[in-house]
């Protein structure tokens, strides 16, 4: 049976039309569970009995569970369980501009990044729609506190589960949903090209992220699989279209590796791979995991500041919750 919380508005309001009802009854839906968060069927008063019914029917209600939550002044990381015993993690973090949730979009993923400890699994199953929806939820419910951002760049390839993923952001983002600015939703993608150019065509004003992590082919072969179906200068391509598409600025994800991509050369070479687009690059500090072979680099700011020399946007992220496991994947795997 369909979760009621997988339903677009659209979808919701068909249903209601293809059962006789009128589809205003979309939105009082919308409203019981997104701005009430009522989570019992029910206790929906202005929904009459013989509709309630129907709608127990038709759809559940079922919500997934926070399994355990760790924390620091800054960040809380929680790891949830899933109708099938599968667990997931979302991270909250408190930035200077507001309240940020990193959600996960699969049960692992298939991407099989080597300095990733999610990918250690491989992907189980795409989250549904009302599983990403009830991440941030459920931790709205805990911190009793309205959440400004959302990332899409916990465990799993977002554009691998792109149907849900979109219905999610749309959501999160809808004003009778959890009304989510658009431009504080980011996706990251590791650089499913088929889908860049697809997502480019939506008219969603959501952040784009593309996680590159090389700048040459050669060493995104070695720390990502992914590039051998699509490379370096296909997703460049993708990621050019959609710049010129939306004309939004695009994040580049540079995670900062210990003797692998972070010389004096590669920030020359990605200051030149980037060069006149409008993009910004994060580069971002490893989170030292009991995966030997990568290290964390110390040349953050030297490489920061090469590309800025260049005329390449550039910023360090702020570390969050190395101590309590907040490297994506970590508190996962802890468990299982
Ligand atoms: S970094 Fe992202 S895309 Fe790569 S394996 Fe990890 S979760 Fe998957």
């Amino acid at each position: 049976m369909n979760n009621l919380m997988n339903m677009s508005l659209e979808n919701l309001e068909n249903y209601f039309i293809s059962i006789g009802e009128k589809k205003f009854k979309a939105i009082q839906i919308f409203e019981w569970l997104y701005i009430h968060k009522e989570k019992n069927i029910d206790n929906f008063s202005n929904i009459k009995k013989e509709l309630r019914e129907k709608l127990k029917k038709d759809f559940n209600l079922d919500f997934i569970k926070i399994k355990k939550k760790e924390e620091d002044e800054l960040v809380k990381k929680y790891l949830f369980e899933l109708k099938d015993n599968n667990y997931v993690e979302a991270v909250l973090m408190n930035h200077d501009y507001g309240l940020s949730v990193c959600v996960s979009s699969q049960v692992g993923c298939n991407m099989g990044c080597k300095f990733c400890e999610s990918g250690r699994l491989k992907k189980v199953r795409n989250l549904e729609t009302y599983e990403m929806v009830q991440e941030i939820i459920l931790i709205e419910e805990d911190i009793k506190e309205k959440i400004n951002s959302v990332v899409v760049m916990g465990i799993g390839e977002p554009f691998d589960n792109y149907d849900n993923v979109i219905n999610f952001i749309k959501m999160i983002n809808h004003n009778k949903g959890l009304s989510i600015g658009a431009r504080h939703i980011t996706i990251s993608t590791c650089g499913l090209v088929p889908k860049i150019e697809e997502f480019s065509n939506l008219p969603l004003q959501v952040n784009l992220a593309l996680s590159l992590h090389a700048p040459t082919d050669e060493i995104r072969n070695r720390i990502m699989p992914i590039n051998k179906v699509y490379n370096i200068s296909q997703v460049i391509n993708a990621i050019n279209n959609y710049i010129s598409k939306t004309n939004r600025r695009v994040t580049i994800e540079y995670v900062m590796l210990n003797m692998v991509n972070d010389s004096k050369e590669c920030a020359i070479k990605l200051a030149s791979l980037l060069k006149g687009m409008n993009v910004y690059v994060n580069l971002i500090p490893y989170n030292e995991t009991n995966n030997i072979d990568f290290k964390k680099s110390d040349k953050i700011n030297e490489f920061k500041n090469i590309l800025l020399s260049k005329g390449i946007n550039a910023t360090v992220r702020k570390e969050f919750g190395s101590n309590i496991s907040a490297a994506c994947g970590q508190l996962r795997s802890k468990e299982v």
